[in-house]
């Protein structure tokens, strides 16, 4: 069976054919069917180095000996309790004790699970409303940050997705990011305004990299008007580092959210934060939350054995970064578009100057995107299919494999 083939199966069996709308590459995806290393092995025989990595969280590469070895261990004990197991208290110690500022920490199953979490709680502790998040943000796919970017800095948000209700969004306002003028407006003009959620360094809109003082700026700016200020590190905990983007540029927010690599490549969520503003949490305190697989055990071994690993071989984040300078450096001068990079996170813009906010990167040629991304495919490296995702390297993405990429991104931006 080709991929094709699985796809006209997958087509009457699945809207759209898969699981999660980016994966419905036109005109049919590629089916996988095994994985190791910086490497996805195709149905239809095809080897092909991954810079997708599932999205960011598999910063060890595909089925690492150690992260699999923790897995097998831990299935063998069992792969849920519903009751608290030790494994729980060793990943909440190590990732409190990697940030400075969290105090206590609540696992959940996903992404989205946890920026849910977090801004309920931001409600119920602060009992005002309405959340500020930044236009092109992404927190996952609940209600609340299910908003039309672009709507501008002073309107209420509108969904962008059906069955959102309009009511519910116009609790969500929106700034752009890069601009702290934009926020203090904000702020000074609403006095029911609960919580700033950003992502630090945005990931879901290709990337695009805070300018010098804005996240300091912006935690000036909410302390001031007594407005949490929530990080959402889904993408960029122990991504651009151990200590994420808190610690890489020194600022602390109220509330963290976490997924992506502190589950090891399996399912898992997190936030955590103040103390005074956790024990809000139920059931110490009154603002709900819950779920039969948090906490999963399959979930933390492998997050475990994940930062574990990189605690032991902190130099791997150098290595990383270097291995995507190099290929920035070997695509410069090359096309008419930009190339952005952070540790072990790039992407090639498809305008002259790097994007600094959601407005800017629509500018983008996404037609030249779309042909350069099926370039690099033929060429046999995997892209996330979108001029607005973030692309990743892994430790397994050794020195041929940054050689092939190269090659690849020369060849295909010369085109
Ligand atoms: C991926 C992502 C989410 C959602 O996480 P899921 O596990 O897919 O629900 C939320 N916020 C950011 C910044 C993300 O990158």
């Amino acid at each position: 069976m080709k991929s094709s083939d699985f796809y006209k199966r997958a087509e009457m069996l699945m809207p759209g054919g898969v699981s999660s709308p980016v994966r419905a590459i036109k005109p049919y995806p590629f089916y996988t069917v095994g994985a190791a290393g910086a490497k996805l092995v195709t149905a239809d025989e095809r080897e092909l180095i991954d810079c997708c990595l599932g999205f960011g969280p598999l910063i060890l590469g595909h089925a690492h000996p150690g992260v699999r070895e923790a897995i097998e261990k831990q299935l063998a004990s069992g792969w849920l309790y519903g009751t608290p197991t030790p494994l729980e208290l060793d990943l909440a110690e190590l990732i409190i004790s990697d940030h400075p500022g969290l105090e206590m920490i609540r696992f959940v199953s996903s992404g989205s699970e946890a920026t849910m979490a977090a801004i309920r709680l931001a409600r119920g502790f602060s009992g005002k409303s309405d959340i500020v998040k930044v236009e092109g943000g992404f927190h996952g796919a609940h209600d609340a940050v299910l908003v039309k970017a672009g709507s501008g800095a002073t309107t209420l948000g509108v969904p962008n997705s059906a069955g959102v209700l309009p009511d519910l969004v116009s609790h969500t306002r929106q700034v752009p990011f890069n601009d702290p003028e934009a926020l203090e407006a904000m702020l000074a003009k609403n006095d029911d305004i609960a919580a700033f959620i950003l992502e630090p360094v945005m990931g879901n809109i290709g990337l695009i990299l805070p300018d010098d003082g804005y996240l300091a700026a912006v935690r000036e700016i909410t302390a001031a008007h007594d407005v949490l200020l929530i990080f959402d590190e889904v993408i960029t905990g122990y991504r651009v580092g151990v200590g994420g983007a808190q610690v890489a540029y020194g600022v602390s927010p109220d509330l963290s959210t976490f997924g992506k690599i502190i589950g090891g490549g399996l399912p898992i969520g997190a936030f955590g934060g103040r103390r005074d503003i956790m024990e809000m949490v139920a059931p110490s305190g009154p603002v709900y939350q819950a779920g039969t697989f948090s906490g999963n055990p399959a979930s933390l071994a492998a997050g475990l054995a994940t930062i574990r690993y990189l605690h032991m071989h902190r130099d791997l984040y150098g290595a990383m970064e270097d291995a995507a300078r190099a290929i920035d450096e070997a695509v410069s001068g090359r096309g008419s578009g930009t190339f952005v990079r952070l540790g072990s996170m790039f992407k090639y813009f498809f305008r002259e100057a790097p994007p600094r906010n959601y407005l800017e990167v629509q500018e983008c040629d996404t037609a030249a995107f779309g042909r350069f991304w099926a370039g690099m495919l033929s060429e046999g490296i995997f892209l996330p299919p979108s001029q607005f995702e973030t692309n990743f390297l892994s430790t397994a993405h050794a020195g041929r494999e940054i050689e092939e990429i190269t090659a690849a991104y020369r060849k295909c931006l010369s085109e």
